[in-house]
């Protein structure tokens, strides 16, 4: 067995502690990106709004354009009454026929539009409805994170503990070493085969280092990044 055995069970519980880890820094990420694809039906939904302001707007302009001209003809009639010759009676009545003619233009002009509201309507109901659709999948994707964050966290917890454990059958020195190179390289102890090739940064070791790999008496460092070597023996 090799010396740095204790060593590669430290190593082998810090490679979950890190896949844990990055899980945990990941779950943020993934349900924003969630939420991201709500962004479409929500510019969907804007765009069938806006739409539907606009429609009514022209129903609402069409109206005030009949109520002016009533006004204007409720008022003509007010004087009517007071005019004196049966020339100028008869100048109202052509000026109210006229009016009359524009309000008949604008009201087919507001029935028009009010016909052109109901298609937008539903179009705001759709977009409306598939918004609501997406959020309910996104609510239930984004749950499922947030249980997956629980079970990350407990299960970190226990592999901490697990390596509190393991820890303690390092020798202190080796762990020195260990662990001010695991902030650097990753992994940190590796194997060389008998061609003597570190298997971190695959450069070639004198004979020297393979020979003292092979002793198995300590540690043995690779001459380039510094990696813990170990020889399967
Ligand atoms: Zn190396």
């Amino acid at each position: 067995m090799s010396v740095v055995q204790p060593l590669l069970d430290l190593q082998e519980i810090d490679g979950r502690i890190r896949d844990l880890q990055q899980e945990i820094r990941d779950i943020p990420q993934r349900k924003a990106q969630e939420q991201e694809r709500l962004n479409g039906a929500r510019e969907a939904l804007a765009r069938a709004q806006a739409e539907l302001k606009n429609a009514q707007l022209r129903v609402n302009e069409a109206e005030l354009e009949v109520k002016a001209r009533r006004d204007k003809i409720q008022a003509l009639k007010q004087n009517q009454v007071l005019l004196k010759t049966n020339k100028e009676f008869q100048m109202y009545n052509l000026e109210i026929a006229k009016i009359e003619g524009e309000i008949e233009s604008y009201e087919s002009r507001q029935i028009a539009a009010m016909d052109d509201v109901i298609p937008v309507k539903h179009r705001v109901a759709e977009a409306q409805a598939k918004l609501e659709e997406d959020q309910t999948v996104v609510d239930g994707y984004t749950a499922e994170l947030d249980e997956r964050l629980a079970v990350v966290q407990n299960e970190l917890a226990a592999t901490e503990a697990e390596r509190a454990e393991a820890a303690k059958k390092v020798t202190p020195q080796f762990m020195l070493y260990y662990e001010r190179l695991r902030t650097k390289r990753w992994p940190v102890v590796v194997s060389i085969g008998a061609d003597c090739v570190c298997n971190g940064c695959h450069l070639v070791q004198p004979p020297s280092v393979g020979q003292m790999v092979r002793r198995n008496q300590g540690i043995v460092a690779c001459q380039m990044c510094g990696r813990i070597l170990f020889m399967n023996q």
